[in-house]
């Protein structure tokens, strides 16, 4: 019987394909978990794409709240941090650190983060972050909630996202997600 892993996808672009490939591998639930985009209408867009992405592959959603000014709260004072930089540092771990405690609240086997497929994040230190969750899982004495700790660009993982994105008729963005991001573009 395959294991399960929970799996935070900001978009359907950077976690269509890896999905795929790893319904193969797991049983797959998609969380959908960015209160980082802005504005209101970029957070249903992709929200309606991860949709049609878990009815495609026949897989779990869970959707988080749409929580985009308490999100802002915390980043003030970083508005002007590049892409990368400490507010996206930020950014990555309230991500994956929600995802770890559900995956740890719904008795997940594994959790991760499609994250790492885009070459405009730090994928290293999105690789850091969910290795000391999943230590900090175990120090709280919980069993077996394993990150999933796979670098998604490598072997050209981004262009075969692309690729699959275009395929399928997915919606591409041209932003990471926050409004810092978007007047950067
Ligand atoms: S640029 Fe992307 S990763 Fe960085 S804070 Fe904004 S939404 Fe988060």
């Amino acid at each position: 019987m395959k294991q399960t892993l929970l799996l935070q996808i900001c978009c359907a672009t950077c976690g269509g394909y890896i999905s795929s490939e790893l319904i193969k591998e797991f049983s797959l639930t998609l969380y959908f978990c960015n209160p980082n985009l802005f504005p209101a209408k970029e957070w249903e867009k992709r929200l309606a794409d991860v949709k049609a992405l878990a009815a495609e592959l026949q897989v779990a959603l869970i959707i988080d709240k749409q929580d985009y000014e308490n999100w802002k709260q915390t980043k003030a004072g970083l508005e002007n941090e590049p892409e990368k930089g400490k507010r996206c540092v930020i950014c990555y771990n309230e991500r994956l650190a929600k995802t770890a405690q559900l995956a740890r609240q719904k008795d997940f086997a594994h959790f991760g983060t499609t994250l790492t497929t885009s070459p405009y994040k730090d994928g290293e230190t999105i690789l850091s972050i969910g290795r000391k969750l999943q230590t900090e899982l175990g120090l709280l004495g919980q069993a077996g909630v394993k990150f999933l700790d796979r670098d998604f660009k490598k072997d050209n993982g981004w262009q075969k996202a692309i690729a699959w994105s275009k395929e399928h008729n997915y919606y591409r963005q041209k932003f990471c997600g926050c409004e810092f991001s978007l007047i950067k573009n």
